[in-house]
């Protein structure tokens, strides 16, 4: 055809399900020399479930904490709070009306139920039992708080999405810096993910503002960072990326925002063929 070849690539990306923002995007992608993966929703499916309830003492039963949790998280978009939402709904629990939410990024969702603050949210600095146990199984421990004491526990697991690991082998052999994961999540079920992928560079227990540092230290050593993450929590990491790319959550959210591309088919898998492709789309131009 007679299409400038970084069109011809964009609509060859397009066909694939792969939405690339613009011709200056699709030139970028074809000078990567790192990728920066974000765990939850990325390597892993993104949907995760709720698989325990532990109660920290006899003072609330399980039912009641995951009906005060679920009360909470009602307003959250995030995964976590989908799978705790879900797993009270499962059991067929009445959620109590919930009023001030509050969610903190990276952190977790504060609101008022039944005349008391509950949070649920990441562990923290002591963590109660079985936090561990959960995490060094390749979960994510929520921790349930009334009125700043811990009432309950919740382990969540999220499968791995089919054929991460042999996409990370991919992007490994097209980049010269290995490939990086960056994670809010806890170090132990990083690595475990880390681990089942391929990848020996991992940050975990990142704040949004730290996973935007991470980026930044890699570019100010030189590299040109691709970092695929989740478009809602994944805002400013995405928009600190030479290129960022947004997974599509089930083909719900088709607006860029702050992504340069959206794997809009919601499949990893596409991302080494799309370097490839900017590669060549490069060659043809220069
Ligand atoms: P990731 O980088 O794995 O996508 P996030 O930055 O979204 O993780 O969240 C980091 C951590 O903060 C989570 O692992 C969890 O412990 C906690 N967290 C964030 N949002 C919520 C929520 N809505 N409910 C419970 N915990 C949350
Ligand atoms: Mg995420």
């Amino acid at each position: 055809s007679t299409m400038p070849p970084l069109l011809a690539a964009i609509a060859t990306a397009g066909r694939h399900g792969v939405l690339v923002k613009s011709a200056e995007v699709m030139e970028q992608l074809g000078t990567i020399t790192a990728v920066a993966l974000d765990k939850t929703g990325t390597l892993t499916r993104g949907r995760p479930a709720l698989t325990a309830v532990h109660v920290v003492d006899g003072r609330w039963d399980a039912d009641a904490a995951l009906a005060a949790a679920a009360a909470a998280e009602h307003s959250s978009e995030h995964p976590l709070a989908r799978a705790i939402v879900a797993a009270a709904r499962d059991r067929g629990l009445d959620l109590p009306p919930a009023a001030a939410f509050t969610a903190r990024p990276g952190h977790g969702v504060r609101a008022t139920v039944g005349g008391r603050v509950i949070e649920a949210g990441r562990p923290g600095e002591h963590p109660p039992d079985p936090v561990r146990e959960i995490e060094d199984d390749g979960g994510t421990a929520v921790v349930v708080r009334a009125d700043g004491f811990p009432v309950a526990v919740l382990a969540v697991h999220d499968a791995l999405r089919p054929g991460a690991a042999g996409t990370v082998a991919a992007l490994a052999a097209r980049t010269p810096t290995p490939p990086v994961l960056l994670t809010g999540d806890n170090p132990r079920a990083a690595w475990r993910t880390a681990d089942a992928v391929g990848i020996d560079d991992v940050h975990a227990g990142l704040l949004p503002a730290d996973k935007v540092a991470a980026i930044e230290r890699h570019r100010s050593n030189g590299d040109r960072v691709l970092v695929v993450g989740d478009g809602v929590n994944d805002a400013p990491a995405l928009a600190a990326a030479d290129v960022g790319a947004a997974m599509g959550q089930g083909g719900a959210d088709l607006t860029l925002g702050a992504a340069d591309v959206v794997v809009v088919r919601d499949d990893l898998t596409t991302l080494p063929a799309l370097l490839d492709l900017a590669h060549r789309a490069r060659r043809v131009v220069i």
